[in-house]
């Protein structure tokens, strides 16, 4: 291994490679804290070929290696649990100039979100893609994870932004192909194949992004009700006839307290409500009149929050986009990212807990998500890191619901026994086929999303 630890030095220069655990520690440890490793090396190349060397020279010493972006994902991928070498993207930071006539640009995968946004804004337009790690996650990373976010409703996840990627395969070959054309049907789409892909294909590079317009007028709510069901219809009635609606978020009494309560945020309300949604429209007019004619019909509102300004709108969306930070001052929570289809959505949420205080008597459940895509994010609390058994009874549920284990925040570590639950074992084989074609040795985040070969024949241990 020191071999290899000087050999990555030469590429990449001595201060870019960290060894001391106490130096390299914000690269060893995910966001939430459930999940630290340990790593020989934290590597940070500053360009393509310094990527392509690195990785080369760890194929060659038949050493696995983790892709990092920000280190925000919330599954346990992007931390060395096998004592993997740490290959840190974010110096591939460049965001380059924005290509006004095809609203696309191209930008390193270390770029993060903010950056992107940023770039947009300045050219007059916007990108489709928001979620609230925005400042520290980057393009690479939420390509491997195919984010989805606060916007899915009307421009799509990640998978629906890339027109074009460079990355570099485990052995260090660069592909590429970034012309951004719109029509182009010359054969397979590697870039969308790596959406999702977690960094176990091929160390995403440059990305080339779809821009969306930028509109100018923007407006947020916050909807009260008293049940479930009130919430979710209000949720269908607002996405049927608002055409300027961006976001729908959903979350409730006890978790609007916490955020209140550990961020001291003001709550926008008098009383406790039971259910909340939150609404934001933007259009080139202002939506305001629109969201008020549509909320003032809705069956069972028991309260409503508007708000126009910055100011104002980013207070309400801190009580939405607080939940992960107040939850995580409980401690390390186990984190179940699913879908559901929109028919037993209300159905899971009424019955979540209840599955929750069945195996862990004593854990508090948290639940918020983005309503409209069907996605809740179910945070328990109390509950040790490794015990698994609350994860396990919350996928299943969800499964059995016809929902899908991972909404947006990818497999990783944590949910990989029950990939199984979602994927048969023919596909799991064709995965494997491509992991196989694309990374030989296996070198590449060999401990996420594919199970081991053992359990897929569909008998997970
Ligand atoms: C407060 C908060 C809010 C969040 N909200 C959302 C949300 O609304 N929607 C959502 O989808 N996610 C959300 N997330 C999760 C997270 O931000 C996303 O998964 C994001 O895409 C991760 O980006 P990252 O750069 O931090 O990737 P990392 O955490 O560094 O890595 C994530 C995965 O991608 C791989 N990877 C990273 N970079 C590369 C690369 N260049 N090439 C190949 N593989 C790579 C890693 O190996 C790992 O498997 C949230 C997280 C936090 C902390």
């Amino acid at each position: 291994m020191d071999d290899l630890v000087r050999r990555l030095a030469g590429i990449v220069g001595d201060r870019h490679v960290l060894v001391d655990p106490g130096v390299a520690a914000g690269y060893l440890t995910d966001w939430t804290g459930r999940f630290a490793g340990s790593s020989p090396a934290v590597v940070r190349p500053g360009s393509v070929p310094e990527v392509a060397a690195v990785l080369a020279a760890c194929n060659d010493a038949g050493v696995a290696v983790v892709p990092q972006g920000g280190n925000t994902g919330l599954v346990g991928g992007s931390v060395p649990l096998g004592g993997e070498v740490v290959l840190s993207l974010r110096r591939l930071s460049v965001v380059e100039p924005v290509d006004r006539a095809a609203w696309q640009v191209t930008v390193g995968a270390g770029a993060t979100l903010a950056a992107v946004q940023e770039a947009a804004a300045a050219a007059g337009l916007a990108f489709g893609v928001d979620l609230g790690a925005r400042d520290s996650a980057t393009i690479g990373g939420m390509v491997a994870t195919n984010a989805g976010g606060l916007h899915l409703l009307r421009y799509g996840g990640m998978r629906d932004q890339v027109m074009g990627y460079e990355a570099v395969l485990a052995d260090g070959r660069v592909l590429a192909h970034l012309d951004g054309l719109l029509k182009d049907n010359t054969g397979y789409d590697l870039g969308r194949l790596l959406c999702g892909s977690e960094g176990t294909l091929a160390v995403v590079t440059r990305v080339r992004l779809r821009l969306v317009p930028h509109y100018r007028q923007r407006v947020s709510a916050l909807l009260a009700f008293a049940t479930v069901d009130e919430a979710l219809a209000a949720v269908t009635s607002l996405r049927e006839e608002l055409a300027s609606v961006e976001a729908i978020e959903l979350f409730f009494g006890d978790g609007m307290e916490l955020v209140c309560s550990a961020l001291n945020v003001p709550s926008p309300f008098g009383e406790r409500h039971e259910v909340l949604v939150l609404v934001e429209c933007s259009a080139q007019h202002d939506p305001t009149d629109e969201l008020a004619s549509v909320a003032g019909e809705l069956p069972g509102l028991a309260d409503v929050a508007v708000a126009r300004e910055p100011g104002p709108r980013a207070a309400l969306w801190r009580l939405r986009e607080g939940h992960p930070e107040a939850i995580n001052q409980l401690g390390p929570p186990h984190k179940l990212d699913v879908t559901l289809p929109a028919s037993r959505l209300g159905e899971f949420v009424e019955s979540v807990p209840a599955v929750v205080r069945s195996v862990a008597p004593e854990a508090r459940t948290w639940l918020f998500g983005h309503a409209a895509d069907g996605n809740i994010h179910v945070n328990v609390t109390g509950v040790a890191t490794e015990d698994e058994s609350v994860d396990e009874a919350v996928l299943r549920h969800a499964a059995a619901l016809g929902g899908s284990i991972s909404a947006e925040h990818g497999v990783g570590t944590a949910k990989r026994p029950w990939l199984h639950l979602n994927r048969a074992p023919e596909e799991l084989a064709v995965f494997r086929a491509i992991k196989a074609a694309l990374d030989p040795k296996g070198i590449l985040n060999p401990n996420v999303l594919l199970p081991p070969a053992a359990e897929v024949a569909g008998t997970p241990a």
